[in-house]
């Protein structure tokens, strides 16, 4: 079987209530990268963040930590596109070609969310919603441009799936040539009680693999924000996807709140288990088409 590419979301906007673990300064994220890789993780993805854990979307700060991961890893980049933080699909966009400029500070991946979602939290103690405005909207005309951006500047999508309608609309950017050869897609499982993505259970993921436009060339990883991944993990590693994970996306007080690296650590056990090996960062490379460094 296909070795298994691990993707560790390092931090997301997550605080340090319930997981103290989770890295914000670039040292922070040096020191994790260093470590997951040792443990067998491949590609790292990041939110740039301020010394107090609030969100940082200057341009300088991702470059700070892309410089810093580099400095301590081999590992393929992802910064985040900044969500529903930042508004208007330029401002969005904006650091990704400025850092793509320099050859040094180029991130492999950025996020390409191929449809628009609700993502309030439902807290079911209170009988309510957290939130009741929280839309994470992408229409089709900010998908073509980020997918022409990244394709200009030479960045590969992360595909971020939420849901069915995601996965099908991947067709259609198969289709302009707006996807390279593999796709890398990243299922997106919801739990808790956040609704935006498919729950973390067989027939959650089951959904999307049922929908993968067929003979696309897709190479799939899972997540799950929040809720505990592994029981999807070990189901993706079973049926040749690959595996997405971190502190960022929940905080696995269940596990004991541990580091990234000790969660990467679980999901090689398992995937050995399973008789899959582990990719290393230039395997992943060479499978998902990215050139060397
Ligand atoms: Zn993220």
């Amino acid at each position: 079987m296909k070795k298994l590419i691990i993707e560790v979301r390092v931090n997301e906007y997550a605080m340090r209530d319930e997981n103290p673990n989770v890295p914000w300064t670039p040292d922070e994220i040096a020191r994790d990268a260093a470590a997951i890789q040792a443990a067998g993780a491949s590609i790292l993805h990041f939110h740039a963040r301020k010394p107090d854990g609030s969100p940082d979307h200057a341009y300088k700060a991702y470059a700070a930590v892309i410089r810093a991961i580099r400095g301590a890893s081999d590992l393929m980049v992802h910064p985040t596109l900044g969500q529903i933080t930042i508004q208007g699909d330029e401002a969005r966009v904006a650091h990704i070609p400025r850092l793509a400029e320099d050859p040094r500070l180029r991130p492999e991946f950025a996020s390409l969310d191929l449809g628009s979602t609700n993502i309030d939290i439902y807290n079911p103690e209170a009988k309510r919603f957290l939130t009741t405005n929280k839309a994470y909207v992408n229409t089709t005309e900010t998908l073509i441009y980020l997918a022409k951006r990244f394709k200009e500047v030479g960045v590969r999508p992360v595909v971020v799936c939420w849901s069915v309608p995601f996965v099908r609309a991947m067709e259609a950017f198969f289709d302009m040539d707006l996807l390279p050869s593999p796709a890398y897609a990243l299922l997106v499982h919801t739990g808790g009680g956040q609704f935006g993505g498919h729950p973390p259970t067989p027939a959650g993921l089951r959904a999307f693999l049922d929908v993968l436009p067929p003979g696309r060339p897709i190479e799939w990883s899972v997540s799950s924000k929040p809720g505990n991944l592994f029981p999807t993990a070990a189901q993706a590693i079973q049926l040749g996807g690959h595996v997405a994970i971190g502190v960022g996306d929940n905080p696995y007080t269940e596990l004991g709140a541990p580091t990234n690296a000790e969660l990467v650590r679980r999901v090689v056990e398992m995937a050995e288990s399973y008789g899959r090996e582990v990719a290393t960062p230039g395997e992943a490379r060479r499978m998902l088409g990215i050139a060397p460094r």
